[in-house]
Parts: C-alpha cells; structure tokens; sequence
C-alpha cells in the first residue's frame, strides 16, 4: 500500500483525543474567524498554544495591504507565536503542528497556507505538521494535516490518527 507521504518526515500525525477537543473548541469559539495556534509536544504529553489572530486590527489598519479581514485569513499575534517558540526552546517541546481553521470552507491547504508554510520554495518547519480546519456555524466539517514531502516538493496530506493515550 502507498503511503501518504513516502519520503517525507510526517507519514502520519497522531493526535491525542484531548488535543483535537481543543483545537476543534478553539475554531468553534472564532467562528466566523478563523482561529490559529501551535501544538507543542512534550514527554507523552501534548500542549495547545492558542494564538491571536491579528488579521483584523490589520485589515482595519491597512486593508491595501491586508485586503482580507479574519473571515478568509490568519495573522499570528507575534507576541503570542514568539512566547511558543520560546517555550519550545526553553522547555524542550518541540513544534509538533501549525492550526488555523477554515470558517465556511473545506479543510483544504490552500495556496496562502502554502506560501505562509515556506520560504523560497522550501519549508519552514519541515518536522511540523500543518493542520486545517473546516468549521461551518460552529460545526466541526473536517480535520486534514498537510506535511512537507521531499520525494514530491510539496505538501500532501498526512493522516490524522487519533490516540486516546500517547505512549
Ligand atoms: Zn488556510
């Protein structure tokens, strides 16, 4: 059987059941902007990272620029992504997965989600998954994970599967 993602570092993505509640309550709670955050691994352990989406005070300020409010798209926080990132280094959690949701929309990565995802064509966290969200009124539609693949130079679809304990 093929797998997903043959050559690359993420075949599949286990989820504890715990994580996925969350993250799924977290794009319910933005409905109907789209929420985004990061989750950290630790020793058996999972910890969500819930992060402003600025994508409106930005629109707000400069819709030239930032043509889309919060409804279509996701500004982390800085602030907010620079306090994960600290905490992965200083905690030693490493960066397990990207969210953001997609409010009305299937769970597709789409091409903006592939450019926030690389620089110059090559992935900016290639050991981190990407997980999209399709929530439609506060309904949980579909959850996919997109993870970089060398063989393909691009990104392809990871499997979630869902773990009720993380060994
Ligand atoms: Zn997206």
């Amino acid at each position: 059987m093929r797998k997903a993602n043959p050559l690359g570092v993420i075949d599949v993505l286990e989820l504890h059941r715990e994580t996925l509640n969350q993250i799924h309550d977290h794009a319910k709670r933005e409905f109907p902007y789209e929420c985004c955050g990061i989750i950290l691994s630790g020793a058996n352990q999972e910890f969500v990272r819930v992060c402003r989406n600025i994508q409106n005070q930005r629109h707000a300020e400069d819709p030239e620029t930032y043509t889309r409010d919060a409804r279509k798209a996701y500004l982390m926080d800085p602030n907010d992504q620079m306090s994960v990132y600290k905490e992965s280094e200083t905690e030693n959690r490493p960066i397990k997965a990207f969210y953001h949701s997609h409010p009305d929309h299937d769970a597709y990565f789409s091409d903006k989600d592939i450019e926030d995802a690389t620089a110059w064509g090559e992935p900016t966290y290639p050991n981190a998954a990407y997980i999209v969200i399709s929530v439609y009124n506060r309904v949980i539609k579909a959850t996919r994970a997109y993870a970089w693949c060398d063989a393909e130079t691009e990104f392809v679809e990871a499997p979630i599967i869902v773990k009720h304990r993380l060994e």
